[in-house]
């Protein structure tokens, strides 16, 4: 097994991505606050220019690239978060980036990654038909893989969120981290018990489709059946030949909640309302677990990531104004 990602990875990271990604803030949350009698704080990592923190591992990762892979480019699979970051790095910093998807995907979702600069390459009627692709500009055009979470470099850069975590706030005793494929908590759990060993890690997943969590008391990577949900994030498998984030996060990782979807509406309400926020639904699970008073010995210092905020803005309309959503119509 390759040695997991440690703390001088993640420092070196901070390092190499800083001044292309934004060292986000960490705001105090009156309302949670209010709610818990513990002070929260929301680690706005939905400012990332891309939309999500998802910015930081792509960079990180394309930043480690040798002189003669990044002029090969690169491919991934993903029409969300992560394409959205590896098209957006790949153009700042002048690399190839194909983005394979399905003819599935809606027309804005493509313009917006051809709007960063990315190819979009259309094939097949799934997603892993699109995987397929990726996998043949990597084998027959020597194009490089950028994987959204099982990957050394992306797990160190997503780590970064962490370390700044920990370094803003050094009396920190819980973090509260959105959880799908583990890229972010493994590396923010990294981070922060390098620096606070004392502090606890809570990841949140939405309580269908979780893979990490079922894996987890599985003992071994599991696949789970995806699900529609508002958390459209967090979705998808960790990979059965998972190689880094599943032993990170049966290592680092204290507890997993899992939120339903009244939880993640109810959340994504409430940050609209009392903080003014625009957090997409797998953004929002940190706060659903509060609301739901669902964290085991939180602390009084509890800092909450808020990971991104590509939602489409009449679905959010929509939810923000109270309407009951059917989480089918949050991909389409
Ligand atoms: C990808 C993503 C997550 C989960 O990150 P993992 O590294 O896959 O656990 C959480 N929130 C948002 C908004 C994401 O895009």
């Amino acid at each position: 097994m390759e040695p997991v990602v440690t703390l001088p990875d993640i420092e070196a990271a901070r390092t190499r991505i800083e001044g292309h990604v934004i060292r986000t803030p960490l705001v105090p949350s009156p309302s949670l606050s209010a709610v818990t009698g513990a002070d929260v704080r929301l680690k706005l990592d939905l400012l990332q220019p891309s939309g999500a923190f998802k910015l930081r591992g792509a960079t990180n990762a394309l930043l480690s690239l040798s002189p003669a892979d990044r002029a090969r480019g690169v491919t991934c699979c993903s029409t969300g978060n992560h394409g959205r970051a590896v098209a957006y790095a790949a153009g700042r910093l002048g690399i190839r980036a194909v983005i394979c998807m399905s003819r599935l995907v809606p027309a804005n979702k493509v313009r917006a990654i051809e709007a960063l600069g990315a190819e979009a390459r259309i094939v097949g009627r799934s997603q892993d038909e699109a995987a397929v692709e990726a996998g043949r500009l990597v084998a027959e055009e020597g194009m490089v893989m950028i994987p959204p979470f099982d990957h050394r470099d992306v797990v160190a850069g997503q780590g970064t969120c962490g370390l700044e975590i920990v370094e803003d706030w050094p009396e920190v005793d819980t973090v509260i981290v959105p959880l799908s494929g583990g890229g972010l908590i493994a590396g923010v759990a990294a981070a922060v018990k390098a620096r606070r060993p004392a502090a606890r890690i809570v990841g949140v997943s939405m309580d269908r489709g979780a893979a990490m969590q079922a894996s987890l008391a599985a003992g071994h990577p599991v696949a789970v059946e995806e699900v529609a949900s508002l958390a459209d994030s967090l979705g998808g498998g960790i990979g059965l030949d998972n190689r880094i984030t599943f032993a990170m996060c049966r290592a680092l990782v204290d507890e997993v909640i899992l939120v339903d979807e009244a939880a993640i509406a109810r959340a994504m309400r409430h940050l609209y309302r009392a903080e003014q926020l625009v957090a997409e639904g797998g953004a929002a699970v940190g706060a659903a677990a509060l609301l739901e008073r669902s964290v085991t010995r939180p602390g009084g210092h509890i800092a909450v990531i808020v990971t991104g905020r590509g939602v489409d803005m009449d679905l959010f309309t929509r939810i923000a104004s109270g309407e009951d959503v059917d989480p089918a119509a949050v991909s389409g």
